[in-house]
């Protein structure tokens, strides 16, 4: 009771602060989808001065997955003898034409799960079949699959496969970052992807781009403590340093283990991100001592492009899920926004993804 006390009362003194300290109009990203879900839970806009502007960011796994993949998903899913598993959130992102959800209302055998390591007894108990899993993450995900991986190839399952979506958070936001055009004066980093990849991982943000960031966790008094820590690192009153807010997870060398495993399993290539563009180094992919199990090289489908062959919709180029991942745009912005796009609905990723800015927005959330 006592500390619940403290902790509010130290809300209200931040809060106050922030107000005080904050005289023109100033942009964070929150780099989370996790985080963005969490400042409309806590009605943090709502609570400080609107001269903050929050912006949301591009770590919401699902909307950067490029429509090729799901292309080739509904490629896989079309051979007889596959099965797909995925977890549910990619069931109605369009690729180049079509969802998840409509190939399986065609008859494809397309399993939700809800975690990698159920794909193993999915395998083991359809032999006769191939499994493929959607590999769909950043940092913090990845080693959870990276492990998956391992105990397949240990235990001579045969008939399991990846499908990997995967991505790192260093190339994307450096290019963010980049952007001659970014408006944005600091960055809430992502609390779950430094506990992997350590708050050291992301000293390139004082060093290379000077730019005022705080790692923060989840709770009401983490995010406005984050937004204080920025706030004073914008007016100078402390340097522009990377601050670990978030010490109680995040270790300066990040989970040792875990890493090593992301080392063992995959290597990094180019990617494309959706409606972003091609970011260097950016995607965890299979390495050859696991090729094996990467369903790409297994089906032969690494050299086909898809976006080729299929044409894009008319209204997925409407959409502008990119430029608001970028930090360009809002939600409400967009032509489509809650008329043609909605969560019954959805035209582009970020409406569809639990993590998705637009859907946050659709469901009420103020962005
Ligand atoms: Fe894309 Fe829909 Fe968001 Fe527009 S409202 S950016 S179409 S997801």
């Amino acid at each position: 009771m006592k500390n619940a006390l403290n902790e509010e009362n130290l809300i209200k003194k931040i809060i106050k602060e922030i107000n005080k300290k904050v005289t023109t109009p100033i942009y964070i990203m929150e780099v989370c989808g996790t985080h963005t879900e969490c400042i409309v839970k806590y009605g943090i806009k709502s609570l400080i001065s609107d001269k903050v502007n929050l912006i949301s960011g591009p770590g919401c796994p699902v909307c950067v997955s490029d429509e090729s993949f799901i292309d080739e998903a509904i490629f896989l899913s079309k051979i007889e003898d596959i099965i797909i598993c995925t977890f549910g959130d990619l069931m109605k992102v369009r690729g180049s034409k079509h969802t998840l959800q409509e190939a399986k209302s065609k008859g494809a055998d397309i399993r939700i799960i809800y975690s990698p390591q159920s794909c193993i007894n999915i395998a083991k108990e359809n032999k006769d079949k191939k499994v493929v899993f959607l590999s769909v993450g950043f940092e913090t995900t990845s080693p959870i699959i990276a492990s998956v991986i391992k105990t397949t190839k240990a235990n001579n399952i045969n008939n399991l496969f990846f499908l990997t979506s995967l991505k790192i958070m260093e190339p994307i936001l450096k290019k963010i970052l980049g952007q001659s055009e970014s408006k944005i004066n600091g960055l809430i980093l992502p609390g779950h992807v430094a506990v992997i990849q350590g708050s050291k991982y992301f000293s390139f943000i004082p060093d290379e781009f000077n730019m005022p960031n705080a790692i923060c966790g989840f709770s009401e008094l983490d995010i406005l403590s984050g937004i204080y820590t920025i706030i004073q690192q914008i007016n100078k009153s402390i340097p522009i340093d990377t601050y670990n807010l978030y010490k109680r997870w995040v270790k300066k060398s990040g989970n040792v283990k875990a890493k090593e495993l992301m080392n063992e399993v995959y290597t990094l290539e180019d990617v494309t991100w959706r409606d972003i563009g091609l970011v260097p180094s950016s995607a965890l992919v299979i390495n050859n001592n696991f090729k094996s199990m990467d369903a790409r090289k297994v089906f032969n489908i690494e050299h086909m492009i898809f976006k080729e062959s299929e044409k894009s919709v008319i209204e997925n180029k409407k959409c502008i899920c990119g430029k608001i991942m970028m930090g360009y745009k809002s939600p409400k912005e967009c032509e489509l926004f809650s008329t043609r796009c909605n969560y019954e609905n959805p035209v582009g990723p970020c409406m569809v993804s639990r993590e998705g800015v637009c859907r946050i927005a659709y469901k009420g959330g103020v962005i």
